[in-house]
């Protein structure tokens, strides 16, 4: 997202709680530091959040569906590719039952480009089916509902939760993954266990945006293969061993 501030929504990169190891994320692993303490933790969202005081989502939507919907695309493609596909796809059905209306193959078609497109044609139709069917047409607001939908595993139900109604949760992909190991904000061996332990640590105030500032601080600094320790805005707090010079 050229101009616009880089965002987070774009979040499920892979399928419903992958188990992603430490070492194998971090491979010339020197044994995991201990956790920074509270006070550090709202001193490193503190100065996420003035350097992105209101992040956006890369993902393009324009409602709680078609956010659902690019979410669930989303997974192993990237918001750039889902964005070029959903442009299409958005315009000739933003609602349930206008997904129903256009059908799998037409679905297919137009999301062609992406990765693991047959299954995700399916998932699409399927759950705006359920959607239409036993929730009103509207995507709802709760975790359990949405995780039972096609596609939807608890990650992206986070996403949704978090994005399209307010609701304080951390989503943890491959990302926000790496980012809190590394720090450590905590240390989880599986994106389940960081996301709860996230939920319980990152400060009231800081919680709603957490999963964006986190998701940035990864993609465009953190990043996997060569972090950029030397402006990093948060190099002096953070406990990585193995920072660049
Ligand atoms: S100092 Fe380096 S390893 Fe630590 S958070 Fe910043 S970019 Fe990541």
């Amino acid at each position: 997202m050229s101009a616009r501030k880089p965002s987070a929504v774009g979040t499920a990169r892979g399928r419903l709680a992958p188990r992603l190891p430490v070492a194998a994320l971090d491979a010339a692993a020197t044994p995991a530091p201990e956790p920074v303490d509270p006070s550090t933790v709202e001193e490193i969202f503190r100065r996420f959040r003035e350097a992105s005081p209101a992040p956006v989502s890369d993902l393009k939507y324009t409602n709680p569906f078609t956010l659902l919907v690019a979410v669930v695309l989303s997974a192993q493609a990237t918001d750039k590719g889902v964005n070029l596909a959903t442009a299409g796809l958005f315009a000739a059905a933003d609602s349930p039952a206008k997904m129903i209306d256009l059908g799998e193959d037409r679905v297919r078609h137009f999301i062609r480009t992406i990765g693991l497109f047959n299954t995700k044609a399916k998932n699409v139709v399927a759950l705006s089916r359920i959607l239409l069917e036993e929730h009103g047409g509207e995507v709802p607001s709760d975790l359990e509902a949405l995780r039972v939908l096609p596609g939807v595993g608890i990650k992206t139900a986070s996403v949704v939760l978090n994005v399209a109604f307010g609701v304080p949760r951390i989503a943890v992909d491959t990302h926000i993954f790496r980012v809190s190991n590394r720090i450590p904000l905590a240390v989880a061996g599986t994106t389940d266990k960081m996301q709860a332990k996230l939920e319980a640590l990152v400060p009231e105030p800081y919680l709603l945006q957490a999963h964006h500032w986190l998701i940035l601080h990864g993609r465009y600094v953190c990043k996997a293969r060569k972090p950029d320790c030397p402006v990093c805005t948060i190099r002096d707090l953070c406990r990585f061993p193995d920072k660049t010079a």
